[in-house]
């Protein structure tokens, strides 16, 4: 049974509205036997994920990709994959395409981090580019 990744898009809604759109591109992996039911499942998925938040919206199904693999996981397994044709230097596109806005410091502008668990150690809020370490008992025994 193939597996796909797919590179789905999310609008999340802010608490207090003072951040401008929030959007998150996200990619899952699926185990998925019947192709032509592959769209129809990951709309599912992102769907369950965006109800399950409670905060953001399904937007589009970007695009997905069967992976050269047979569901064992590599160190550098490629999950996803596209090429774009473009005549802008490599500055621009990155620019241009990874663009990212975020506030330094929500907090300075009267919202309320809201934060994720990034790595084991670090929390990343979604509004802004704050980071805080996550207290375990390993790294607070050491402080
Ligand atoms: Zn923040």
């Amino acid at each position: 049974m193939p597996w796909y990744s797919a590179k789905i898009l999310f609008k999340h809604k802010t608490k207090n509205g003072e951040v401008k759109g929030l959007f998150e591109e996200r990619m899952i992996v699926l185990n998925v036997d019947n192709e032509s039911k592959l769209e129809t499942i990951i709309t599912d998925f992102a769907n369950t994920y965006a109800e399950e938040t409670g905060n953001c919206k399904f937007i589009e199904l970007i695009d997905y990709y069967e992976m050269d693999c047979s569901g064992i996981f590599d160190n550098g397994q490629e999950i996803f994959s596209k090429m774009y044709s473009t005549n802008l230097t490599a500055d621009k596109f990155t620019k241009s395409h990874y663009f990212d806005d975020r506030l330094n410091d929500c907090s300075k502008h009267n919202c309320v981090h809201s934060w994720y668990k990034h790595t084991e150690n670090k929390y990343k809020c979604y509004y802004c580019r704050k980071t805080k370490q996550i207290r375990t008992k390993k790294n607070i025994s050491a402080s």
